[in-house]
């Protein structure tokens, strides 16, 4: 018995991550997302536990779309935003902005983070120093606005910011080699950077994940999070902009990569 929440990571589809999380204690066991099915059930069997609920992050199909085949098959139940209660299939328990709950004998936050939709939700384990990102923030990156204003997508890595540094973040895609090469065309001087840029590089030779990644990794290395930094802004010629206006410049950038 361990009193810590047990976190099982494992690839599915193309790029994205699974992730399966355990309380010990009360035997509960939640994806966080269902991006593929038998991949999950699969990662459930290896570990010798029963699926209890599906904790989503937000509608789109690479993270909701196995939750009814999962639900139907083992009578889980299924906790996502309010904001999305429609666009969730199979959604039970709908939590709201700064919610907090139990999994299990743990305590989660919830917090609202629209950008890369509307609805998007992540999830701290503030105990544990873990929390669940989906797609808003990866390494070195952040979520494509599919749905967002920069300025939304901006508080909501601000949030994200104000964590402990030794938070652990999962993200739901291994996007950090692209990210990286985007992250020195407009922070080609910063030292960390480029020292993480060759890390991941002979880390993806080796197939090993990215993912998780610290906030104070990122704070280092993701331009997303670095607005204010003076030699982005130098470089990319916007010294006296404000912090959307900078961030807003370098997701247009990266959208076109
Ligand atoms: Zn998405
Ligand atoms: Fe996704």
């Amino acid at each position: 018995m361990s009193d810590r929440l047990e976190v099982f990571m494992f690839p599915c589809l193309s790029d994205n991550y699974g992730f399966l999380i355990h309380d010990p204690i009360e035997g509960l066991t939640a994806t966080i997302d269902t991006p593929e099915v038998p991949v999950i059930e699969e990662a459930l069997n290896q570990k010798g536990w029963a699926l209890t609920h599906i904790i989503n992050t937000h509608h789109h199909y690479d993270h909701a779309g196995g939750n009814l085949e999962l639900k139907k098959k083992t009578n889980c139940k299924i906790i996502g935003p309010l904001a999305d209660k429609d666009r969730i299939p199979g959604i039970d328990i709908t939590i709201e902005h700064g919610e907090k709950f139990n999994f299990g004998s743990f305590d989660v936050q919830a917090f609202h983070t629209p950008g890369h939709t509307t609805g998007h939700m992540v999830y701290h384990f503030k105990s544990q120093n873990i929390a669940f990102v989906g797609d808003t923030i990866f390494v070195m990156g952040c979520g494509r606005l599919f749905e967002g204003t920069p300025e939304q997508m901006l508080k909501s890595l601000d949030l994200i910011m104000s964590w402990p540094d030794e938070t652990l973040l999962y993200c739901a895609h291994e996007y950090t080699q692209s990210n990286a090469e985007f992250a020195i065309t407009v922070d080609g001087k910063n030292k960390d950077l480029i020292k993480r840029k060759s890390e991941v590089e002979s880390m993806r030779e080796g197939s090993i994940p990215t993912v998780p990644t610290t906030l104070d990794l990122e704070k280092k290395t993701n331009p997303f999070l670095r607005s204010d930094d003076q030699e982005i802004r130098l470089e990319l010629g916007m010294l006296e902009s404000t912090r959307t206006e900078v961030f807003a410049e370098i997701r247009n950038r990266k959208d076109q990569f």
